[in-house]
């Protein structure tokens, strides 16, 4: 098969992977030879640096062959999928060409599992040994690695690599066991404890010696991992219980919140529709406020509410569920309560408190700031505006916030073709 065939069914088969964080932006198809632009078929994505930085990776596969029948996995063992393979040389040599013509600042490698977790793991890791080791090669590299595969693998994975990251893909045992059952949550945790463990002596070690070329300094800097929404039952409080442990406990730097999306020839299993991506925004958002905002999980989804609510922001939605904390004087409050308003973003909270040594915060503070005064006011008081309680207790304050009811889309199904009522679809 040719090299550009292969680029073609790897880098689509990586496309579902979100752990490296892909911008996931749609663009136009030039791989015809018309129009410029694209790198979708190239496998190149978008992904964030800790800084902010947005940087292009070449996300492929090394091979879309797989022993395992993950139910929600177009590279399952029994998918009617085209195969292909690279060898560590072709994803070498495509990472080193697309790099020295600047597509790329890196490399996202991922595969599926063929004969064995260690062999697979020796290939992928081959490909970052000889790209460091052969080729000097100084750009940035995540290795998707394999929870069964052996110690040693995984910490030559990490020696090679800047980010490491496992899969969770089902936030508990019952779901992998239904969807994906060659996989087990304990053995998944087991091997991101042993890397939890390798990172933080590899940062003792750089804080210790100040020599980031010692041999026990050398390892990826954090790991990362991916849960898929909205392919099994569990409810955001499930998905956010287990952020937190995965973010206490293994000190991970990052869960992406993958809504899942339909793969052509889907196990009877999985659902029809795919959850709406707001929902996964909304996870995003809610995970945010957990990690900068000071929330617990426990403050944001509840036994008796255990879906985030859509229509909402979490942190709006949790200020109106407790407006008896409200207003709050922006002149006065702690930290942690200025982080608590609504469209009061971390560093705006900031800066607030930086202004208010020196003065009163007004509402013009605000405007120059760009807070967003239409979900703040409610809940704020400065030294020109008390905002009107009566507004804050209302039973509508919810309603007030909420977008606009909308038409429910029409549409035809093949069934319902010549029907001149079609069906309603939510
Ligand atoms: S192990 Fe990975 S590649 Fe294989 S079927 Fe499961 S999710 Fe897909």
């Amino acid at each position: 098969m040719e090299l550009q065939k292969k680029l073609e069914i790897l880098a689509d088969a990586a496309k579902y992977d979100a752990s490296c964080a892909s911008s996931g932006a749609s663009r136009k198809n030039s791989a015809t030879g018309k129009g410029i632009g694209s790198t979708g078929g190239a496998g190149i994505c978008h992904s964030y640096a800790p800084d902010g930085r947005c940087i292009s990776l070449l996300k492929v596969l090394l091979t879309n062959r797989c022993l395992y029948d993950c139910h929600y996995c177009i590279n399952r063992r029994s998918s009617n999928v085209q195969r292909a393979a690279f060898t560590s040389e072709e994803v070498v040599k495509l990472t080193l060409d697309f790099y020295k013509r600047n597509y790329i600042e890196g490399l996202f490698l991922s595969s599926g599992i063929i004969r064995s977790a260690d062999y697979t793991m020796e290939m992928v890791i081959e490909v970052a040994r000889a790209l460091r080791e052969d080729h000097d090669f100084r750009g940035y590299i995540h290795l998707k690695t394999i929870p069964e595969a052996s110690v040693e693998l995984i910490e030559k994975a990490g020696q090679f690599s800047d980010r490491i990251s496992i899969n969770i893909e089902l936030p508990d045992e019952d779901s992998l066991k239904t969807f994906a059952p060659e996989k087990s949550l304990k053995r998944t945790r087991i091997a991101m404890g042993k890397i939890r463990h390798r990172v933080a002596n590899a940062q003792e070690v750089r804080r210790e010696t100040r020599n980031r070329k010692a041999p026990e300094s050398r390892f990826a800097t954090g790991q990362s991992t991916q849960i898929i929404v909205g392919a099994d039952g569990s409810t955001d409080q499930t998905f956010l219980k287990r952020s937190t442990d995965l973010y206490s406990n293994y000190r991970l730097r990052r869960v992406y919140y993958s809504a899942f999306s339909p793969i052509p020839e889907p196990s009877s299993i999985l659902p029809l529709k795919p959850p709406p991506l707001i929902r996964e925004h909304r996870l995003y958002q809610a995970d945010w406020l957990m990690r900068f905002y000071g929330f617990k999980a426990a403050e944001i989804v509840s036994d008796a509410l255990p879906n985030l609510d859509l229509d909402l922001d979490p942190k709006l939605s949790w200020a109106i569920r407790n407006r008896q904390l409200f207003p709050v004087d922006l002149n006065r409050a702690e930290k942690y309560m200025l982080y608590r308003v609504p469209g009061l973003g971390v560093r705006n909270a900031d800066r607030i408190l930086g202004i208010r040594r020196y003065g009163k915060i007004r509402i013009q503070d605000l405007l120059r700031l760009r807070v967003s005064l239409k979900k703040a006011l409610p809940f704020i008081i400065t030294a020109d505006h008390t905002p009107n309680t009566r507004e804050l207790d209302h039973e509508n304050l919810r309603a007030k916030f909420s977008p606009p009811p909308e038409q429910l889309e029409l549409a035809l199904t093949p069934s319902d073709q010549g029907s001149p009522l079609g069906k309603v679809i939510d």
